[in-house]
């Protein structure tokens, strides 16, 4: 493996990654200008567009000419974990105090979005501990995260979320796991369902209800919990059978009589609801970022094809129909780009992000399966066969609609964000 000897993103950002804010003051024609950021900065910093070209080596070289063996075997993508662990592409926002590279959202989504076009199970299968991790990063204390954090950065190790239950997904104020205060410890009981990496994990962030009264407000009900996974009682089931990205490890988890230590409570009793949902805001800029990525392979994949494949004496490309169904691609890509980059940079910048992680994550998702479809169209008979690289996208497209919340969900907070705005006006 000829590559790790490359330059990695750790001594990209020791030289000297700037604050995207501070970027700008690094681009020639914004130096000129004025310098309280009044007008529009599309350049990515130096550092940035190499942490990218790094991750783009990174998935031509190794994640791509493998991609469809993971898929077939479902295999956990643990060589590529490894791999992108030693080159500093994962894990990419843990603090500095805990050994980690303290990077903003926008690189990690420039990362999600180069690997995705490679293959969006070994996405998942990267970004899933990202998202166990976030959580402690937002309310761990500095012992929580130098223990929990601290050893994702020594060891290429797999964190998972454990939100969703059989019973409950969408209305999280109906999780049924209990948690129940014994003297210095809880007692956990329930089940979590469709956990990414909850077979692989070596620790769980997870939510349960510590008030049993129906009554009480979600943002009292809940509270959050570090688990590590070899705690007794805690029983991981079957790896789930996916209809796309199926070298990620999806699974259900039980909980019973698990104890854990009141000091891997984040933040305090009935803080749990605020700290799940408040994940959301930095971690659907990156979901957004991978639909991206994999909706820019499907337009690649898409305009070779349709510059090769000849009917009727010329490249289906020449068809006007064809060729608006990529101009349709590019269109939605482009926006969907701009959409994750705005969410990514609001909240790398201290700017409430909800509703435009809402909007990226939304858009993206759904113009990413538009896009996969419009790709197996152009393949004609081709595109509905393994053999071809767009039948795998299609399959792994589908969940960008449905998990990190629905596109339903995502509709539910960006139109809750309009009337509320209209209703302060009024
Ligand atoms: C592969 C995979 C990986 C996952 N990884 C994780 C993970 O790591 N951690 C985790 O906690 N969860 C995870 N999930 C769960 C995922 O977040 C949920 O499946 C998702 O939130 C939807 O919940 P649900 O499946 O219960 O659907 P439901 O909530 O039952 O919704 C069913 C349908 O009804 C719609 N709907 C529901 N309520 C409304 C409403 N108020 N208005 C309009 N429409 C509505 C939904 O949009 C959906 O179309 C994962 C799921 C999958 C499939």
């Amino acid at each position: 493996m000829t590559m790790l000897t490359q330059i990695n993103v750790f001594q990209i950002v020791k030289r000297g990654l700037r604050p995207s804010l501070r970027t700008l003051s690094s681009v020639p024609h914004v130096q000129a200008a004025d310098r309280k950021l009044s007008g529009m900065c599309f350049e990515l910093s130096p550092e940035q567009k190499e942490i990218q070209q790094l991750a783009r080596k990174f998935t031509r070289e190794e994640i791509i000419p493998v991609a469809a063996e993971y898929d077939r075997t479902m295999k956990f993508p643990w060589e590529i974990l490894k791999k992108a662990w030693s080159l500093g592409l994962i894990n990419v926002h843990i603090p500095k105090h805990c050994g980690g590279m303290g990077l903003g959202s926008m690189e990690g989504c420039l990362i999600a979005e180069e690997l995705s076009y490679g293959c969006t199970g070994m996405t998942s299968a990267i970004n899933g501990t990202g998202l166990g991790a976030t959580p402690v990063i937002l309310a761990g204390t500095k012992e929580q995260q130098k223990k929990f954090l601290g050893r994702l950065v020594e060891e290429p190790l797999v964190t998972a979320y454990c939100v969703t239950e059989p019973g409950m997904g969408s209305d999280v104020n109906a999780v049924k796991t209990r948690a129940e205060k014994k003297g210095d410890e809880y007692i956990i009981n329930g089940e979590k369902m469709w956990i990414t990496g909850g077979g692989v994990a070596n620790w769980y962030f997870l939510l349960a209800r510590t008030n049993p009264d129906p009554k009480c407000p979600a943002n009292k009900a809940f509270t959050a919990f570090v688990i590590e996974r070899d705690t007794p009682g805690v029983k991981p089931g079957r790896k789930e059978i996916n209809m796309g990205q199926r070298c990620s490890d999806t699974r259900g988890i039980k909980f019973e009589d698990v104890r854990v230590p009141k000091e891997n409570v984040l933040l305090g009793e009935g803080a749990g609801f605020k700290i799940a949902m408040g994940a959301f805001d930095k971690t659907r800029p990156g979901v957004a970022s991978g639909a991206t990525g994999l909706a820019q392979r499907a337009l690649d994949e898409a305009t070779k094809y349709a510059l090769e494949r000849k009917t009727f004496g010329v490249p289906i490309a020449h068809h006007q129909a064809v060729a608006f169904m990529l101009a349709d691609m590019a269109m939605n890509i482009e926006t969907a780009r701009l959409a994750w980059r705005m969410s990514a940079w609001q909240t790398d910048n201290g700017i409430r992000n909800t509703y435009m992680a809402s909007i990226a994550k939304a858009h993206a998702a759904d113009m990413a399966n538009k896009c996969v479809s419009d790709a197996v169209q152009i393949f004609g008979g081709a595109g509905f066969n393994s053999e071809y690289p767009v039948e795998k996208l299609m399959r792994d497209a589908k969940i960008y609609q449905i998990y990190e919340g629905t596109s339903q969900i995502q509709r539910l907070i960006i139109s809750r964000h309009v009337t509320d705005k209209a209703k302060q006006k009024a």
